[in-house]
């Protein structure tokens, strides 16, 4: 077997899990293009070490440098993605990984689908922003895709046994990040240094933030909705600390099935890359089951402490409301990161823009390509600052 994989975001949480894979089947695997942003370091190791056939690189300065640096390499450098379109059938990955956080992962990945046999979306905002378009695109190539986030990866492997009008219900679980135990009125004094800090998972600065307010959960139930045409009133949330049980699905026939795996996303990764035809100890090493069992909690969502849940039934209301949220919240975590607001103001914008008097003018708009998505996005950042301005 020899596979051919892709790693956009390969500097990241999500993209070094997927080359702790591929440390462990070098034999089997190839590199075919490796995509970053800046993180110079990084991306000069990983050049040396895995000498993929092309690496992206975003930045310009960052580009210019490392273009000079291994000018003689046989590795192309790159400042974009246009040049997928100009590669030729059988330049085709297996394999391919996307791991940009934010709408800033929806380009490469419609991009990247027209040369990958499957791609594997870590990516959820592309999901929530794009779904039409990528799923079009997919259709269009021949393109397998599987969701990555562990939530959507088991909602995956679940739903392939039951069809949704068999389904009662089904609960995407939480783990409730690092101020489930906080009291309310503690939520006023967080700093992006505690928000940081994820008791479970070590995730990059975005998806961290997210998993703090539980804005997270609001993006995974739309992306629930747009993967699986899920009707929001099935959906759920159920809080989950240990972060083992990623969804269950109950039937209506009185049973209910659950995926359980250990608090790492190379299960779910390793899974999608070999089709499930693995033996995870060969990639990860596994904890002693019977312990976590004995422990596994679930608690009721506490809407006083995470008040954006309240906000479920609408978040995917109209066809552009989740890219007005996305936008929003991209806009007030980078702001809450630099410090610039506190934390409560996130959710408290992205209520607020879902009663703006001009929301549904926008929202109800079906973008029909990457331009269109992109004016309703613009439109929800300038609202998002016109309103921090405001505050
Ligand atoms: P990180 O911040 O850790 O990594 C982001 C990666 O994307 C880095 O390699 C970064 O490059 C690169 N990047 C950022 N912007 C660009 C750009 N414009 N062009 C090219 N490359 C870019 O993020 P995560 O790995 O944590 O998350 C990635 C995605 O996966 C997110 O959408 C997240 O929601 C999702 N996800 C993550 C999980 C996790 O466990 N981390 C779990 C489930 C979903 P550089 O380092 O050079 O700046």
């Amino acid at each position: 077997m020899n596979l051919k994989i892709s790693i956009i975001g390969s500097t990241g949480s999500i993209g070094l899990s997927a080359l702790k894979i591929v440390d462990k089947r070098k034999k089997d695997i190839s590199l075919h293009v490796l995509a970053a942003n800046k993180n110079y370091k990084i991306i000069k190791k990983q050049i040396i070490k895995y000498k993929p056939k092309y690496f992206v690189i975003t930045d310009l300065n960052i580009y210019e440098k490392i273009k000079k640096k291994f000018k003689k390499k046989n590795t192309k450098i790159l400042n974009n993605f246009d040049f997928f379109t100009k590669l030729k059938k059988k330049e085709k990955s297996d394999v391919s990984i996307i791991a940009i956080p934010g709408i800033a992962g929806l380009e490469p990945t419609l991009s990247i689908i027209k040369i990958s046999k499957k791609i594997l979306i870590a990516n959820k905002e592309s999901i929530i922003c794009g779904w039409t378009l990528i799923k079009n695109s997919a259709l269009k190539y021949n393109t397998k895709i599987i969701p990555i986030d562990s939530e959507h990866f088991s909602l995956f492997q679940l739903l392939k046994d039951n069809k949704l009008n068999e389904i009662k219900k089904i609960y995407i679980t939480a783990s409730g990040g690092p101020f489930l135990n906080y009291k309310v009125s503690q939520f006023k004094n967080i700093k992006p240094i505690n928000a940081l800090k994820h008791p479970k998972w070590k995730m990059g600065k975005k998806i961290s933030i997210d998993s703090a307010t539980l804005v997270n959960k609001i993006l995974e139930i739309i992306e629930a909705q747009k993967l699986f045409n899920i009707p929001e009133k099935k959906l759920d949330i159920i809080i989950h600390p240990n972060s083992l049980v990623h969804a269950i699905i109950e039937l209506k026939n009185g049973l209910s099935k659950l995926i359980y795996h250990q608090t790492s996303m190379i299960i779910p990764l390793a899974n999608a890359i070999f089709d499930g035809k693995l033996n995870i100890e060969n990639f990860y090493k596994l904890k002693k089951k019977e312990k976590m069992l004995h422990n596994l909690e679930f608690r009721k969502v506490d809407f006083r402490k995470f008040p954006i849940l309240r906000i479920k039934s609408r978040a995917n209301e109209f066809a552009s409301t989740s890219i007005i949220i996305n936008a929003a919240n991209e806009i007030l975590v980078d702001q809450f990161l630099q410090k610039k607001i506190p934390f409560l103001t996130i959710s408290k914008i992205i209520m607020n823009i879902l009663n703006d008097r001009n929301y549904r003018k926008y929202a109800i708009k079906k973008p029909k390509n990457i331009y269109q998505i992109k004016k309703v996005d613009t439109w929800a950042r300038n609202l998002t600052m016109k309103k921090l301005n405001h505050e």
